[in-house]
């Protein structure tokens, strides 16, 4: 655990890595992971050593979007070996334990665990990093924001007002323990007819730009909500390696994040 001073944690640089960004969202579904996957995918496309780390202790699905399973190899010093699939090294507590398993996991171990994925992974040189956080602002989110050196936080949410409520949570989670929001994104903005073209506003219009312009926030891209966006993921091939069409929707966002 690291020192504490003054009742307060010191935030620790993470080894072997230069920037860390975390993906967050104000609640489940709203297409987080799928962000920070293609996010990943992005940044490695504009040349950056990238990194994905799930922190998502009780949903991982970092391991289904990148197509990868099985145990990390661990080095003679104890630390975690990512798992690497189309140049991203990965680590996850799926690697770790089944989903049944997690779920009966209670806070020291799960704490423990965590400690574990932020501080005991064998990065290689990583130019950045994106965490996948778990939704809302539990225990984890507090934990990370406090010991982790974090460089920005990004936010997704859908334009819908449930999901802007608690994303707005999160500005004020993370406006508190002092981490710099880059921006928000909207996903699942609008729906674009593949037969007539036509823009349908399925969850709202345009609810997270107005959110982002009353907390003086930029909005780092909109993603339409699209089948492919979904199925592509489903089978392990996001479509910022896969859809030459989606992926400019990632890779602008990718490039305001590396700025
Ligand atoms: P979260 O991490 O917020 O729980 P996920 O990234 O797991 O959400 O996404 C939830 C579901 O929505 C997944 O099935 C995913 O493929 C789908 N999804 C995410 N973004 C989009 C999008 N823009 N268009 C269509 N489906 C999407």
């Amino acid at each position: 655990m690291p020192r504490m001073s003054k009742g307060l944690p010191i935030r620790q640089k993470i080894p072997n890595v230069e920037k860390v960004i975390l993906v967050s969202s104000g609640k489940g579904g709203v297409g987080k992971s799928t962000v920070s996957t293609n996010l990943a995918l992005s940044l490695r496309n504009l040349g950056l050593k990238t990194g994905l780390l799930d922190a998502d202790l009780f949903g991982p699905s970092i391991p289904k979007l990148m197509n990868l399973a099985g145990e990390p190899r661990i080095t003679e010093t104890g630390k975690l070996i990512p798992l690497v699939n189309y140049g991203i090294q990965t680590m996850s507590m799926g690697y770790l334990i089944s989903e049944e398993n997690a779920v009966v996991w209670r806070g020291l171990m799960v704490m423990k665990a965590l400690q574990q994925l932020l501080f005991e992974v064998q990065w290689e040189d990583l130019d950045i990093l994106v965490i996948d956080m778990p939704p809302g602002t539990g225990d984890t989110q507090l934990t990370i924001s406090q010991q982790v050196k974090v460089d920005g936080s990004v936010i997704v949410s859908t334009p819908q007002d449930i999901a802007l409520l608690d994303a707005v949570k999160g500005i004020t989670m993370f406006n508190k323990v002092n981490i710099p929001i880059l921006g928000l994104v909207q996903n699942m903005s609008f729906f674009l007819c593949p037969n007539c073209n036509h823009e349908s506003h399925v969850f709202g219009t345009d609810g997270v730009l107005r959110e982002a312009s009353k907390h003086n926030l930029e909005v780092l891209g909109s993603i339409p909500l699209n089948e492919k966006i979904c199925t592509q993921s489903d089978i392990g091939k996001p479509v910022a390696i896969s859809d030459p069409q989606l992926a400019p929707f990632y890779a602008s966002i990718a490039e305001k994040v590396r700025a």
